[in-house]
């Protein structure tokens, strides 16, 4: 779908994956004004397809194309490209359990020019993959690398939108980690590199206590971190199962401290991806500790199993959350 000045959102059409021909002064090459989106289609057992809270990723996407002075896009609109495009290529969605449709909506600048300012001209597509599931052998728990050389987001800048240039500017911090032996990065606040932000593509828990006495927090939505729709959900699926929940600050000294004192008895990272990954371990320039026994925690593993469920048709849907596609 396009963009034009003047004219607004025009020309949807649905086409076979195909190369783009690009100028070379096409603007998003050189200022950036490009966003996505991820969601994944499940095959349900009774083989419809269905998506998860589609309306959520549309309105992020809605903030995000603002705060890069892009044009939005209805929330009706992005639904209906993703639906004509599952409806199209609906034998590509796997059925099986986890396994699903990945889908990725975009939209980045077409005109060309060398002027700083927004762009006139945009293109909209979605684009799909299939996907298996994201742990194939079981869940693993990842490692993660506290960076404190590079930050994510600052105050003000773009960390609340899903724009390239955030992930463009990961990639020195995840090459660290994986020097350091890690397998994520975890970003802490700009202003004080204290505060626990998020980690590469997923946003964290923490979990204090242990059974139903136990609490379930999150960092606070600052401004500086993806509003992730996974992070949301679980807020609601956790009092849901009786937790209570916490959405509040957690400093890298908290961390370790709960982790040495068994307040924090596990963590994990959620996102459309991996759903719900277990933190095994953290390593920073100063200290390194196991979180936990260091394997899956119960919690984690009762809070993926709800998500799951509801997302793969297995538990009634009661939030409203899944969004049929297709025929
Ligand atoms: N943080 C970042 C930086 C991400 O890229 C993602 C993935 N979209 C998330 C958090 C998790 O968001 P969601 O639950 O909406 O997938």
């Amino acid at each position: 779908i396009k963009w034009t000045e003047g004219r607004g959102w025009h020309d949807a059409q649905l086409q076979p994956y195909a190369p783009l021909s690009i100028d070379p002064a096409n603007m998003t090459l050189h200022y950036a004004q490009s966003i996505f989106e991820g969601l994944k289609a499940y095959r349900r057992a009774d083989g419809t397809v269905a998506t998860f809270r589609p309306a959520a990723n549309a309105e992020r996407f809605q903030r995000s194309a603002r705060r890069l002075a892009m044009p939005e896009l209805p929330v009706e609109t992005f639904i209906a490209a993703i639906d004509a495009l599952v409806t199209q290529d609906e034998a590509w969605v796997p059925s099986g359990g986890e396994e699903s449709l990945y889908l990725r909506p975009f939209m980045f600048a077409t005109e060309v020019g060398l002027g700083v300012r927004p762009a006139n001209e945009y293109l909209f597509m979605v684009i799909a993959s299939p996907a298996g599931a994201y742990f194939s052998g079981g869940l693993k728990p990842v490692s993660v690398w506290l960076s404190e050389e590079y930050v994510r987001a600052a105050p003000g800048g773009t960390g609340e939108a899903k724009c390239a240039g955030n992930y463009a500017a990961s990639l020195v911090a995840q090459a660290q980690a994986a020097e350091h032996g890690c397998d994520q990065v975890v970003w802490l606040d700009a202003v004080e590199r204290r505060w626990i932000e998020e980690m590469g593509g997923m946003n964290l828990y923490f979990v204090e206590g242990t059974g139903t006495d136990a609490t379930i927090v999150t960092p606070e939505l600052t401004g500086t971190l993806l509003p992730g729709i996974t992070r949301d959900s679980l807020l609601r699926i956790a009092g849901d199962l009786g937790y209570k929940t916490a959405e509040r600050r957690i400093s890298k000294e908290e961390w370790q401290q709960g982790n040495a004192d068994g307040t924090i008895s596990e963590v994990f990272a959620c996102g459309t991806a991996a759903v719900i990954t277990p933190v095994g371990s953290v390593k920073s320039t100063r200290a390194s500790w196991t979180v936990g026994d260091g394997g899956t925690g119960p919690i984690t593993a009762q809070l993926r199993k709800a998500l799951l469920d509801i997302q793969t048709g297995e538990a009634p849907d009661g939030h409203g959350w899944m969004h049929r596609l297709g025929r």
